[in-house]
């Protein structure tokens, strides 16, 4: 019995990919975190990414790190979200490394794993221009010094993140300055710094065409890994799969409904303004009826812009827990289900529903 809704998981597909990314990352000097996040560290999933031959895993939550390593997959864990000081005990005990930019939080950490008989590996993010996560350059001198004098404390290296706040492009300016930052440190410090961790899958571009990639030597990827494009202009990446997850929903209703809405109109169930009514007053439509669909997912479960239909169909929006979709020419019957590419967000809200199956095929 399969149970609608579902995002059904190709782990073929995603084997192809991680081999893929793998190789093409190590050929110009890279080693892959894949970051897992997106998936929530499903065990079924990294466990592909890992008998693909990835050994890094990051990921944002500590509660996905747990739950992988509780499964029994043997990897290295990075944290790649800053941690709050209740996560600190579980960090230290279930990730190798997180990354960091509060000397407060990594004194924290340094205690913590003090108790534990651990040490925990430090990545230290540095703000480049996406005034997201990481200390302004001019502190990182004295803040490395801080840190090399902290107790069971491994500075593993620096990183950056751009593209994810301000949307700024990772570029030969932005990674040359990573990269003299790191030749500072390890120059003024007497120090060897492991890993240079130059950014998210928006940095594909720049990898493939850059003529030096300076110290940089790793890349922290998801998006690029699950769904097959880079993120700059979300073009598909040469050989990989741009169709490892798929989403079925099940139609619910099926009525020739008035284009037009009758009544007062007001804002949406989200207390957002419809803009729907006029452009369809205008042309002078009121009384122009579709073939209209109710189906079964919605806002709870999906972002429903980054839905993509497999047939020649139109989302008409998504309220919690509907989506309203015109049929256009097709004719399903009552209980088909339609299929939808997801995107990022798509794919992120998806995973995270619990009221969405996840089916996979091996
Ligand atoms: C999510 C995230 C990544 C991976 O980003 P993708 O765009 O999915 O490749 C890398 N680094 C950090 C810090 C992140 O939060």
């Amino acid at each position: 019995m399969i149970f609608l809704p579902r995002v059904q998981i190709d782990l073929k597909k995603i084997r192809h990919n991680a081999k893929t990314l793998l190789n093409l990352l190590g050929s110009r000097g890279f080693s892959l975190m894949a970051v897992s996040k997106v998936v929530l560290g499903d065990p079924r999933i990294v466990r592909e990414l890992v008998k693909a031959g990835i050994l890094c895993i990051g990921d944002s939550r500590i509660e996905n790190i747990i739950k992988m390593k509780n499964a029994g997959i043997n990897a290295f864990f990075t944290l790649i979200r800053v941690p709050s000081f209740i996560e600190i005990p579980d960090v230290v005990r279930y990730a190798d490394i997180s990354l960091n930019t509060e000397l407060e939080t990594i004194k924290a950490i340094s205690k913590e794993a003090r108790k534990q008989g651990k040490t925990h590996g430090i990545l230290l993010m540095v703000e480049l221009g996406d005034r997201r996560e990481g200390i302004m350059k001019q502190d990182l001198n004295e803040f490395v010094e801080q840190i090399l004098e902290l107790e069971n404390i491994n500075l593993k290296g620096i990183g950056t993140n751009l593209k994810c706040f301000r949307g700024v492009v990772p570029d030969e300016d932005n990674m040359s300055e990573l990269s003299s930052l790191a030749h500072e440190i390890q120059d003024i410090h007497g120090i060897s710094l492991d890993l240079i961790s130059g950014g998210n899958s928006a940095n594909y571009n720049w990898m493939v065409s850059t003529k030096n990639r300076y110290l940089i030597n790793n890349l922290r990827i998801g998006e690029a890994l699950f769904l097959g494009k880079e993120t700059i202009n979300y073009e598909p990446i040469p050989e990989l799969y741009t169709d490892i997850f798929k989403l079925f929903a099940e139609i619910v209703e099926i009525k020739k409904k008035p284009v037009s809405p009758r009544g007062k109109i007001t804002s949406n169930g989200f207390g957002e303004p419809v803009k729907a009514p006029n452009r369809f007053y205008n042309l002078g439509e009121v009384n122009k009826k579709r073939l209209q669909a109710l189906v079964n997912v919605g806002r709870q479960d999906v972002l429903v812009d980054g839905l993509d239909p497999i047939l020649n169909i139109e989302i008409l929006g998504g309220s919690s827990d509907y989506l309203i979709v015109n049929l256009k020419n097709h004719h399903p019957k009552l209980g088909d289900s339609l299929e939808f590419h997801l995107n990022y967000g798509a794919l992120l809200y998806a995973m995270t529903s619990p009221f969405i199956d996840k089916v996979y095929i091996p």
